[in-house]
């Protein structure tokens, strides 16, 4: 289909024509990423990349500041806060202001730009020199639909961000709350504690999916104590806000760690030294399930589309990241053997590129049903789902829930020998390089099926439970399949939840249909 085509049912039917600022016309992007994700975008028939950071008419007016507060000798607060510049002053219809609240208490006038604090003070100081119909640190985010953005960039802007109703973007506002290793364990035993008071100790095992973890150097006493209790074991020690496997290491004793220690958290009497990095220590999953006496991890593909209600997507492939050497607990040291990154991984010396080191999900649940049957494979993968729900359900009342944001998290858990499933870490940026054709296919369908799923092109009914890969798992409670005994053609196992992690991914086919259903419905509903 060529870019230009229109897709079916596109932009069509009543309702779209009435969708306001989209109405018929392309729909505009902005990417800051250099990856799979704009290769998605830029082949999305009726889509168009807002090139550049700033549109020309900001661009112009912040010239224009920039010059007037050079006059006056003052710093513009446009600098400080809003490194890339983005907005339009034309962009003031009706939407939602994102100023840290939810987007139900963000119900500002649609022409009325609210002050900060920060932009009073700065009309203030600079005597009125602005031009008075753009307040200075305030961005109307006006020309773009959709902006699939860094975490920076959301960090930078979003509190000065001025959305319209239409626009969607990358990212909730606090989403570290669920992504950064001390704070995902933090409120996962928050909502555990809560469930054992509430609903008792059994309910409360259902929590039971991370491992006991302790966040440096804040609860550094009571790991000692936890450690002195089990003497011999094996702790993994990981930096709570890195990624990729930098900075983490194992240890057996605790003068393993102690010149670490020393290093780390000496008494801050320079007072140029910073801040001592916040780390997790954790404990070790010593008994990994292992496939040809290699390690390896999961990686699961959700979007989240709203906290407020919870409404949760579950892609079906993702998958099953091996490590090249063989595992042994004789050499803790060796990154290799034990840290199942595709970043670690491939800088081994004998790393084949072309043999890499996955396995689609679906051959993972495959081998999984043939070797322990079809009722172990699915209780794996029903440990999965549970700790997805849980995870999320931990921060649903912390998150800011704004309606113009949506998150893809990507999940890593691990499997013990006893196949039980773990939970090592949430990422909101997972990545979206392609290490070959196959895991670019899997990435371009994800993708694909994410912008599906948002359906800013208004092509489906909003009834849907599954579009493309992805399965509608939680809407505000458990989703159940339309059809009870609906299968799951990799195992044969029927099931009534409407999860699919590793099942059969025809998301080509499914889409055509689900399509042509919308459309038919569209036409014969009367408007
Ligand atoms: P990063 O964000 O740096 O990737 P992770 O927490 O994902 O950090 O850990 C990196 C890798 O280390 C994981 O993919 C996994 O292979 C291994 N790992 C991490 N935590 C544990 C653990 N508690 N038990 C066993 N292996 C672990």
């Amino acid at each position: 289909m060529s870019k230009s085509t229109r897709v079916p049912g596109y932009m069509q039917s009543k309702g779209a024509r009435n969708r306001g600022p989209l109405g018929d016309r392309e729909i505009r992007y902005k990417c800051s990423m250099q990856n799979t994700i704009l290769d998605v975008l830029r082949a999305r028939p009726g889509w168009q990349e807002v090139s550049g950071p700033n549109p020309p008419q900001q661009q112009q007016l912040q010239q224009q500041q920039q010059q007037e507060k050079k006059g006056s000798g003052e710093k513009s607060a446009t600098q400080n806060k809003d490194k890339s510049g983005v907005g339009n002053a034309a962009g003031t219809g009706s939407g939602s202001v994102a100023t840290g609240k939810s987007s139900s208490q963000n119900s500002a006038p649609s022409n009325q730009l609210p002050t900060t604090t920060s932009s009073r003070s700065s009309v203030g100081k600079t005597g009125g020199l602005m031009p008075p119909f753009l307040p200075p640190t305030r961005n109307v985010e006006g020309d773009w639909d959709f902006h699939w953005c860094d975490r920076e960039w959301l960090h930078a802007n979003y509190d000065t961000m001025f959305l319209q109703e239409h626009q969607k973007i990358l990212h909730f506002r606090n989403h570290y709350e669920l992504t950064r290793k001390n704070l995902m364990v933090k409120n996962l035993k928050r909502l555990r504690k809560q469930t054992e008071r509430e609903m008792g100790k059994k309910e409360a095992e259902s929590f039971d999916f991370y491992p006991t973890t302790y966040e440096l150097p804040s609860e550094y006493h009571i790991f000692v104590e936890e450690f002195k209790k089990n003497q011999g074991i094996i702790w993994i020690m990981k930096p709570a806000a890195k990624s990729q496997g930098r900075g983490i290491f194992l240890f057996r004793k605790l003068k393993d760690i102690t010149d670490w220690k020393k290093g780390e958290y000496q008494p801050l009497t320079d007072p140029n030294r910073e801040v001592p990095e916040t780390y997790v220590v954790q404990r070790y999953i010593e008994d990994p399930y292992l496939i040809g006496g290699r390690k390896f991890d999961i990686r699961v593909y959700v979007l989240v589309v709203s906290y407020n209600p919870l409404k949760v997507w579950l892609y079906r492939s993702g998958f099953a990241r091996f490590s090249n050497s063989r595992f042994s607990l004789d050499s803790i040291e060796d990154a290799y053997v034990h840290l199942t990154n595709v970043a670690v991984q491939k800088t081994a010396p004998d790393y084949d590129p072309d043999k890499g080191c996955k396995w689609a999900t679906q051959q993972l649940r495959s081998y999984l049903t043939a070797k322990h049957g079809s009722d172990a494979a699915r209780r794996v993968f029903q440990g999965i789902d549970n700790i997805i729900i849980k995870s999320l359900q931990s921060v649903q009342k912390i998150i800011i829930n704004d309606k113009h944001c949506f998150e893809m998290y990507g999940y890593d858990v691990l499997l013990d020998d006893k196949l039980k499933p773990w939970l090592i870490e949430i990422n909101a940026s997972p990545s979206l390089t392609a290490s070959g054709k196959d895991d670019y296919d899997l990435k371009h369908g994800v993708l694909n099926d994410v912008l599906n799923v948002l359906d800013l092109e208004n092509r489906l009914t909003g009834k849907e439970k599954r579009v493309g890969g992805f399965d509608l798992i939680w809407d505000d409670g458990a989703v159940t399949t339309d059809d009870g005994a609906m299968e799951c053609s990799v195992n044969s196992v029927s099931t009534t939840s409407n999860s699919f992690l590793g099942c059969h991914c025809d998301r080509k086919k499914h889409l055509r249909e689900i399509y042509t259903a919308a459309q038919a419905l569209k036409k014969s509903t009367p408007s």
